[in-house]
């Protein structure tokens, strides 16, 4: 993945317990139906930080 491409899918994550944007600190991606299902850890609150990008 290219340098960029992961800065952008570290930024502006909404974080549903913070009600904010955040900032996450920590990723685990797994291949689901052949979309990334990228599950992380909020650097505001830890609390958990789920979203799926869509690899086209
Ligand atoms: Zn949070």
């Amino acid at each position: 993945m290219p340098a960029h491409a992961k800065k952008l899918l570290l930024a502006n994550v909404w974080g549903v317990q913070c009600r904010q944007e955040v900032t996450i600190t920590d990723f685990a991606g797994t291949v689901v139906r052949g979309d990334l299902l990228l599950q992380e850890e909020c650097s505001e609150c830890l609390g958990d930080v789920a979203r799926v990008i869509e690899m086209k």
